[in-house]
C-alpha cells in the first residue's frame, strides 16, 4: 500500500530547511512506493508542463524515468510550453513522455473554427482535454498529478489520495507550500517555464491564461472573468460533451 503515514501533518511549512527537506524525502518515498510497488506498471503521471511541473517530473524521473508521462496538447498551448516539455524531457532523462491531442474528426465536427473556447469553454475543455486524457488513461489504474492545497478554491481541501472514475488519483504535493516548491527548484537547479518571467503563475491554453497581478491567487489568470476555475480533468473524466448535437 502507499504509505500515507509518510506525509507530514497538514500545516504550513515553516521556514525551516531541514523540515522542508524531510517533506521532499517523504514525498519521494510516497511516490516510490506507488510507482515501484502498489501500481507497478499501472500508473502514469499527468503533467501540463506548467510553472510548477518540474518538481513532480524530477521526483518521478529520480525513481523511474520510464514512468509514462501523459501530456495533453490541446492545440491551443503556448509554444513556450511545448519547448519547456522538450527541455525538461531531455534534462530529466524522461523516456516515456506521451503527447496526446484531441481527435481531429471530433475537432472538425465540434470546433471547426477553433473558437469554441470563446462560446463554451466547458465544452472546449471537454473536447480538447478531458476526452483525450480519458482515453489515454485507459489501461492505467492510478495517476499522479501536481495539484496543491495552496492553489485554493476547490483544491483547498485536497487529499493526498482520491478515487475518481474508477481509478486512484495521487496528489503527492497536496500539502506542499509555495516555499516547498521554491526550495525544490533551488535544490535541484531546475529550469523555469519561460512565461513565468512575464507574470504567468499558472499556465494552460493561450486563450484562457493571463498573467497574475501582485496579491492575486496563483490561478487567478486562468479563465479570467469567467465563473470557471478547473478544466474538468479533476472534476470527472466522463463529462457530457455539449455542442456535438
Ligand atoms: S483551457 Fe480554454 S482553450 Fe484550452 S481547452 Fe479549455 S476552454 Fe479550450
Amino acid at each position: 500500500m502507499v504509505p500515507n503515514a509518510v506525509f507530514l501533518p497538514r500545516k504550513p511549512s515553516p521556514p525551516d530547511e531541514p523540515v522542508r527537506r524531510a517533506r521532499h524525502r517523504a514525498t519521494r518515498e510516497f511516490l516510490r512506493a506507488a510507482i515501484q510497488e502498489t501500481w507497478r506498471g499501472r500508473i502514469a503521471l499527468v503533467s501540463s508542463f506548467g510553472t510548477e511541473a518540474a518538481v513532480l517530473l524530477h521526483l518521478v524521473a529520480s525513481i523511474d524515468p520510464a514512468t509514462p508521462v501523459l501530456f495533453v496538447d490541446t492545440l491551443k498551448l503556448f509554444s513556450e510550453t511545448l519547448r519547456y516539455r522538450d527541455l525538461l524531457t531531455a534534462r530529466l532523462g524522461l523516456r516515456n513522455v506521451r503527447t496526446i491531442q484531441p481527435d481531429p474528426a471530433r475537432l472538425a465536427a465540434i470546433d471547426p473554427d477553433g473558437d469554441l473556447w470563446r462560446r463554451d469553454p466547458d465544452a472546449c475543455c471537454a473536447l480538447r482535454k478531458v476526452e483525450p486524457l480519458s482515453q489515454a488513461l485507459a489501461g492505467f489504474d492510478a495517476w499522479i498529478n501536481g495539484r496543491k492545497r495552496f492553489h485554493g478554491d476547490r483544491r483547498a481541501g485536497l487529499a493526498a489520495v482520491e478515487q475518481a472514475d474508477g481509478r486512484t488519483k495521487l496528489n503527492p504535493l497536496a500539502d506542499w507550500s509555495p516555499e516547498d516548491i521554491e526550495g525544490y527548484f533551488a535544490a535541484h537547479n531546475l529550469p523555469r517555464h519561460l512565461l513565468e518571467a512575464d507574470g504567468y503563475t499558472s499556465i494552460g491554453c493561450m486563450p484562457c491564461s493571463a498573467p497574475t497581478l501582485a496579491g492575486e491567487d496563483r490561478r487567478a489568470g486562468r479563465w479570467r472573468g469567467l465563473n470557471k476555475t478547473e478544466c474538468g480533468i479533476h472534476l470527472s473524466l466522463v463529462p457530457p460533451l455539449r455542442g456535438e448535437e
